[in-house]
This record gives structure tokens, sequence and C-alpha cells, in this order.
């Protein structure tokens, strides 16, 4: 379901200007779980947001879904990102003067969708949020707003969730509890689910582990499936 094959990025401009990705390849499985680990600075949030459609890619190919992004303009990344991805990020990033409820069903209400507050309000149940519906986000603990920022990325059941450090900012019990949150609900609905940690035990939940240093992933990691 995720594919790239010899991905080079930079980022910055002139002078500035800095190769993160090199050469990157790397398969993923529908329905597979992959841990992206490595030093800090060696390019795993750069390479989800690339993998996101967040980030465009120099040179190489990132099919996604079926999608092959650098193929996309903005118009096409947007519809990419709202129909095909999830994306949780360690700070949350909810929509400040949004309720919890309204925060879930922004994806929803993206697509059209008329029955977009029943679902978010579902999907918030779900995470155990059901008593929080009118809440904004400043008025929520860390943890809760995770929780939120889980429900909106899963809420129009994405086929690729990408998670960056999502237990980065809570405590170690909340950390759990907001990790089973995301693994209970990818493996029930088949979500294949992209996640970056520095916690070595959540990075050993996940099927396979991928390392990445220096912006490169060794061929070996690249293409090893979850099976053998
Ligand atoms: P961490 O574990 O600390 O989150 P990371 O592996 O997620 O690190 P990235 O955020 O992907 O690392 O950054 C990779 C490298 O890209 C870093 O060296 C960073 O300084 C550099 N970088 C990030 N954004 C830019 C930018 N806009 N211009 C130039 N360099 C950048
Ligand atoms: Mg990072």
């Amino acid at each position: 379901v995720i594919s790239l094959a010899d991905v080079d990025l930079s980022l910055g401009s002139g002078p500035a200007r800095v190769h993160i990705l090199k050469k990157v390849s790397l398969a993923v499985a529908a329905g597979e779980t992959v841990a992206l680990v490595g030093p800090s600075g060696s390019g795993k949030s750069t390479l989800l947001m690339a993998m996101a459609g967040l980030e465009r890619i120099d040179s190489g190919r990132l099919s996604v879904s079926g999608v092959e992004l650098s193929q996309e303009d903005e118009d096409g990344l947007a519809r990419f990102r709202g129909a095909n991805v999830g994306i949780i990020f360690q700070s949350f990033h909810l929509i400040p003067n949004m309720t919890a409820l309204e925060n879930v069903a922004v994806p929803l209400e993206l697509q059209g969708r008329r029955d977009a507050f029943a679902r978010a309000e579902a999907e918030l149940r779900l995470v155990g949020l059901g008593h929080r519906l009118t809440h904004y986000p400043s008025a929520l603990s860390g943890g809760e707003q995770q929780r939120v920022a889980i429900a909106r990325a899963l809420v129009a059941e994405p086929a690729v969730i990408f998670a960056d450090e999502p237990t980065g900012n809570l405590d170690e019990a909340t950390g759990r509890q907001i990790a089973d949150l995301l693994f209970e609900t990818s493996a029930r609905r088949g979500t294949t689910l992209v996640l970056v940690t520095h916690d070595n035990a959540l990075a050993t939940r996940c099927a396979r582990v991928v390392r990445i240093h220096s912006g490169i992933i060794d061929r070996s990691e690249a293409v090893r499936s979850a099976a053998e």
C-alpha cells in the first residue's frame, strides 16, 4: 500500500538547502504496522510528511494507496490527504477555536458527508471522550487532546495512518492507553500504521521496525516483510 523507490528529498532553499532523505526505498504492505526509528535529525518526520503528502520529494517514486504523489499538484495532494490518510502529530495540532466534536468532524465535512457530526460523535465515544464533545482543546488534558487527534485521524476510516511520536508528550500510563487505542483500532479495521517513535516499548509492538540514520534506510530493511 506504500512504496518508495530511491526517494531524495531536500528542505530549505538556496545555501540553506539540506539534503535530508537519500535514495530511500521502502515497501509497506496493507494492514502492516511499522515503527520508524532512528536518531534525532535522521529524517523520520520528514519521511513521514513525504508519505502523508505534506512534503514534496525531489526525485524517485512515492506511491501511497495507488496514488503517485510526485504526479499530483497541490489540489491533488490535498484530495489525497483527505481521502486516504490520517495524520497524528506529537503536539496534537487540534484547531483551537473548534470543539472536540467540530475538530473530529472536519475530515468528514471536507468529504461533504451529511452524517459528519453523528459519525464524529461515535468516534469520540470510541476513544472514551463521549463526555468531552463540546470542550475546546484548551480545556482538555494532553491525553484527551491526543485522543481527539486520534479520533480525527481515524474518523474517515483511512487506509493508512501516519503517527509522529503520538505518545511523546504524554506520561507513561496515558501513552500506553493511547498506543492501545491506536493498535486496537487499526487492527480491527485493517488499517496500515506507520509510526515514528523513540520509545522502544512502542516500537516493538509494531510488526516491523525500520531504522533510518542520516536520511538512509538500509536495503535489507526496506523490503523485509512482516512475515519473514
Ligand atoms: P527528531 O527525532 O528530533 O524529531 P527527525 O528524525 O524527525 O528528528 P527531521 O525532523 O525529519 O528529523 O529532520 C531531519 C533533518 O532535516 C534535521 O537535520 C533538520 O535539521 C533538517 N531540517 C528540517 N526542516 C528543515 C528545513 N526547513 N530546512 C533545512 N533543514 C531542515
Ligand atoms: Mg521528528
